[in-house]
C-alpha cells in the first residue's frame, strides 16, 4: 500500500541507538501527520542490531527490515531501501542519532512548498572530530565549485527525496557521498536546509580517515559519469588527440634536425615521441569503443529524463 513517506535507515552495528532512534523518529512522524513506513536496512551487522529491529517490527506493522548477509556499504543499503520503498516521498536518516529526526519535517516541508526534488540536510555546526570536519568542508567546497552546485553539505545522512528521484539513482561504492551532485546532473532541482547535528552518542563511526584517499578517484568517476556518459568519445578524444599532437610535434622536430644532419637514433625524445603518438591513438580508439557501447545500449535503454508528457487526448472533436 502506498504511504506518504518512507524513511530509509541504513544500520551497521548500531545496537545501542536503534530503540532510542525509533522512539524519537516515530514521535516526529506522528507530528508530521503523514502515513509512513520505516525501512531498516541492516548492512550486515554483526552485533545485536537485527534482533533489536525485529523486536520493534513486532510492535509496529509499519516497520520493514531488509538484512544483508554481509556488509555491502551505505550506497547499496540506500539502493535496496529506495527499491523497496512505497512512499510518495522518501527520507533517509542515519541510525546513529547524530541527526535529529525532527528535522525530517523541515526538509519535507521545504521540498513540498518550494517544489524541490531533493532537499539535503546541512550540518552547519557539525559535531564530528576536527580532521573529519575540515577535510569534509574542503571536499564539499571543491566539489560544489567543480559541479557548480551551491550546496554546503553533500553527505548528510538526512535527506528527503521525491520518490522518482530516489528510485532513479544508481549507487555503488562511495557514490552515496555525491547524491546531490548526481541528482542535480540528472536535471532535478536540489535544495538544502540546516539541521541540528549531535556528537555520536553510542558506538563508533564506520568511516575512517583513509576514506579521504578514495574521495579523489570517486570524484573522477562521478565527473566522467555525469559529464561524459552519453558522449565518451569527447572525453577520450580530447585527451588522445592532445597526446597524439604533442607526440607528432616532437617527431616533426626530430625529423627536422635529422635532415639537418644530426643523429637522432639515441635521443630519449625519440622514444617519448613514439610513445605519445601510440598512446594518443590508443586513447582515441578506447573512446570509439566506449561510444560504440553507448550507442548499442541506447537502442535498448529508453530511460530519458522526461519531465512532462502530455496524455493522449481521447475527446472527439
Ligand atoms: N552505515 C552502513 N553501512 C556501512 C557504514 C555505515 O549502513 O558500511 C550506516 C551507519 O550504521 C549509520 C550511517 O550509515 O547509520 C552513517 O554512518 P556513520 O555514523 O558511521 O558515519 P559518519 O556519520 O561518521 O560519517
Ligand atoms: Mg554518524
Amino acid at each position: 500500500m502506498e504511504k506518504e513517506l518512507s524513511v530509509v535507515i541504513p544500520v551497521f552495528n548500531e545496537e545501542e541507538s536503534i530503540r532510542e532512534l525509533y522512539e524519537k523518529l516515530s514521535e516526529s512522524l506522528v507530528k508530521l501527520k503523514k502515513s509512513y513506513e520505516i525501512i531498516f536496512i541492516d548492512d550486515g551487522s554483526s552485533d545485536n542490531s537485527l534482533n533489536v529491529m525485529k523486536s520493534l517490527c513486532k510492535k509496529n506493522k509499519d516497520i520493514k527490515i531488509y538484512s544483508f548477509r554481509k556488509n555491502l556499504g551505505k550506497s547499496y543499503a540506500f539502493m535496496v531501501g529506495f527499491k523497496k520503498a512505497n512512499g510518495e516521498y522518501i527520507a533517509t536518516l542515519d541510525a546513529d542519532l547524530q541527526d535529529d529526526p525532527k528535522s525530517i519535517k523541515i526538509l519535507y516541508e521545504k521540498l513540498v512548498n518550494r517544489k524541490y526534488d531533493l532537499v539535503a540536510g546541512w550540518r552547519r555546526n557539525r559535531r564530528d572530530n576536527i580532521i573529519k570536519n575540515i577535510s569534509s568542508s574542503v571536499f564539499n567546497k571543491v566539489v560544489s565549485v567543480i559541479f557548480n552546485l551551491k550546496i554546503h553539505d553533500l553527505n548528510c545522512g538526512l535527506k528527503v527525496y521525491k520518490k522518482e528521484v530516489a528510485k532513479e539513482l544508481k549507487l555503488y561504492g562511495g557514490m552515496h557521498r555525491f547524491i546531490p551532485i548526481l541528482v542535480n546532473e540528472m536535471g532535478y532541482k536540489v535544495g538544502e536546509s540546516e539541521i541540528t547535528h549531535y556528537p555520536r552518542k553510542y558506538g563508533k563511526s564506520k568511516y575512517k580517515i583513509t576514506k579521504i584517499i578514495t574521495d579523489v578517484p570517486d570524484l573522477i568517476t562521478i565527473y566522467f559519469l555525469t559529464k561524459y556518459t552519453r558522449r565518451p568519445l569527447h572525453f577520450f578524444g580530447k585527451i588522445g588527440s592532445a597526446l597524439f599532437l604533442i607526440g607528432l610535434l616532437t617527431l616533426a622536430y626530430l625529423s627536422y634536425i635529422h635532415f639537418l644532419g644530426e643523429s637522432i637514433g639515441r635521443r630519449p625524445l625519440l622514444f617519448l615521441g613514439i610513445l605519445l603518438v601510440t598512446l594518443g591513438i590508443q586513447v582515441v580508439f578506447t573512446g570509439l569503443l566506449a561510444d560504440l557501447i553507448v550507442n548499442t545500449n541506447m537502442k535498448e535503454n529508453n530511460n530519458y529524463p522526461i519531465k512532462y508528457e502530455s496524455k493522449p487526448n481521447n475527446k472527439k472533436v
